[in-house]
């Protein structure tokens, strides 16, 4: 419930509902009802969204309206007064789940914004659905949205984000080009490169990047990708033992001292700020 609205209100309620993203039994029951109920449903592509309805077997009366990427502004503040007036909405994309690299930020932020109450129907996404079969350590994960194209950008990427799980979209037609600038920058890189996922031709191809390049370089590259790339590993044989250590030396690859000891930390045990005090000392400027 919004803190905007009023008690007794007939506005109507934004369902933002996450469908299918290959496989159709992953439709909830609470979707199918919500779809069937709404008065609206404003979709990317109402082509698109009509078939889902039918393949899902849901009959429904509700108006849909297109709601995509180049409408999404002036779509919502299109959408709003409909809600205001009462009528119930259902937000779809495609696939997976709306405001995930998928339009629906502007009518969200615009239907709170109306005091309008908004509720989750969740269910698939792509990237929470990589992230679960990756088998990837990390307390947390960056995602990127698609891969930039440029390889110097990409470079930056992976750099910037060494040291977490880092998840991100890519097509067909750049995904060996993409792994390729991985290979190279950090061929140990451990990557989950995820094919296809709920579908029949699904596939996750794991090990290190120059591993996964070599796979992908002689097999299928149709279909559409998630890539996770867990957090490089620094230890080594010879490498530092202590957290301190560690630290310092996430710190000397460019990494800022603090959030160099809140990874030692995490990976090697103590408290960042005790060790952000030691790495201080150390440095004889604690
Ligand atoms: N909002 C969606 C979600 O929550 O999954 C993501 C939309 S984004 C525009 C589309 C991208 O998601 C695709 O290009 C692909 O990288 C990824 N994707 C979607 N479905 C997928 C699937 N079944 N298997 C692998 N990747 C998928």
């Amino acid at each position: 419930m919004s803190l905007d609205t009023a008690p007794g209100e007939p506005f109507g309620v934004l369902h933002v509902c996450a469908v299918p993203i290959g496989n159709l039994d992953d439709a909830t029951p609470r979707l199918r009802r919500v779809l069937a109920e709404a008065d609206v449903i404003a979709c990317e592509d109402t082509r698109s969204t009509r078939r889902l309805l039918d393949l899902l077997g849901v009959t429904t009366d509700a108006r849909l309206l297109a709601h995509h990427a180049h409408n999404e502004q002036a779509g919502a503040a299109g959408l709003v007064p409909l809600l205001r007036a009462g009528q119930s909405m259902a937000l779809v994309s495609d696939a997976g789940t709306p405001a995930i690299n998928d339009p629906g930020v502007a009518l969200v932020a615009a239907a709170h914004a109306a005091g309008i109450e908004v509720v989750a129907v969740p269910g698939p996404s792509a990237v929470s659905a990589a992230v679960s079969i990756a088998g990837f350590a990390g307390t947390g994960y960056h995602f990127a949205g698609f891969l930039p194209r440029a390889a110097g950008e990409l470079r930056a990427l992976f750099a910037d984000r060494s040291h977490e799980l880092l998840v991100a979209f890519e097509g067909p037609s750049r995904i060996v080009a993409s792994l390729a600038v991985l290979a190279d920058c950090q061929p140990t890189r451990q990557v989950a490169v995820c094919r296809e996922l709920t579908k029949l031709h699904e596939e996750v191809v794991r090990g290190s990047a120059i591993d996964v390049l070599a796979h992908l370089t002689d097999g299928e590259t149709r279909g559409e990708f998630v890539v996770v790339l867990a957090p490089l590993e620094l230890l080594s044989e010879d490498a530092p033992a202590t957290s301190l250590a560690f630290a310092l030396e996430l710190e000397a690859e460019g990494v800022r001292l603090k959030r160099a000891c809140s990874i030692a930390a995490d990976r090697l045990g103590g408290t960042s700020n005790a060790l952000y005090d030691a790495a201080l000392a150390a440095r004889g400027n604690g």
